[in-house]
């Protein structure tokens, strides 16, 4: 489902955020991507969704050739490829319903499918009485279920998350980490950036570390096949 093939990629000259990465997340995976500050966890994801173009390498999604994709192409790939961020990013003058009804809207669904998959997605979520709100009133571990749901609405293939529980009590990291699954288990290949050791290791998933742009271990694969 996703592929790097020697994929260096560098913001500046001679800095390399990646550096020859090679991996593969076969369809139906559940992977964590880990290591420290700056190992270059957020720009992996950011090359997933084509925010990024690598500098050297190939990068494949969903049969897609993202490294050679054109800026109109870039649509297509992101109807299979959900994301969410620590940070939420949720609009904070949309109402919850609002929020996650945009996936659709982008996708060009009628009002009516719109609103009754928005309102399936929310229930899941355990958010159905929140739908009318806006995003400040809500708790964190509630802001990011709504980006979760935003993410999953239109059962994408794969489900990128950044650093999804970096704001979140052990509660709601818990949730968050029971959605994760349960997409995972409906068929979502699902990679999720974080540095927090105890939810990778209660988790008990494939783990890819980075370090300083380099995939130093990856426990799908035997070391000296890296
Ligand atoms: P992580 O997510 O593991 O913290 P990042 O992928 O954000 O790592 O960053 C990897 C490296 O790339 C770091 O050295 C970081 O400073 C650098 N970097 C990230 N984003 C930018 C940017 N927009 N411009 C320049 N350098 C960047
Ligand atoms: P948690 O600690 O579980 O993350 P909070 O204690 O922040 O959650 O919130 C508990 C409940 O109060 C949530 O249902 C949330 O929506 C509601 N709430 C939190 N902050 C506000 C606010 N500023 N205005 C209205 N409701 C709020």
């Amino acid at each position: 489902m996703i592929q790097f093939h020697n994929v260096s990629m560098s913001y500046q000259r001679d800095m390399a955020a990646l550096n020859d990465v090679t991996l593969k997340v076969p369809k139906g995976d559940f992977v964590f991507v880990t290591g420290p500050s700056g190992a270059g966890k957020s720009t992996l994801l950011k090359l997933v969704y084509a925010a990024l173009s690598p500098s050297k390498g190939q990068v494949i999604v969903d049969g897609q050739n993202v490294t050679r994709m054109t800026r109109s192409q870039i649509p297509l790939l992101r109807r299979s490829v959900g994301v969410v961020f620590q940070d939420f990013k949720l609009l904070p003058n949309r109402t919850v319903l609002e929020n996650v009804a945009i996936t659709l809207e982008v996708l060009g669904w009628g009002k009516r499918d719109i609103g009754k998959k928005v309102h399936h997605i929310l229930r899941l979520m355990g958010m159905e009485h929140k739908i009318n709100a806006t995003p400040l009133r809500l708790s964190g571990g509630e802001q990011q279920r709504v980006a979760l749901a935003r993410a999953l609405v239109n059962d994408p293939k794969i489900l990128l998350a950044d650093e999804p529980t970096g704001n979140l009590d052990d509660e709601n990291k818990e949730q968050i980490l029971a959605i994760f699954r349960e997409a995972n288990i409906r068929g979502t290949t699902v990679m999720v950036a974080t540095h927090d050791r105890r939810v990778i290791e209660n988790s008990h998933k494939r783990v890819i570390i980075l370090d300083k742009g380099r995939l130093v271990e990856d426990n799908d694969v035997p070391k000296q096949e890296l």
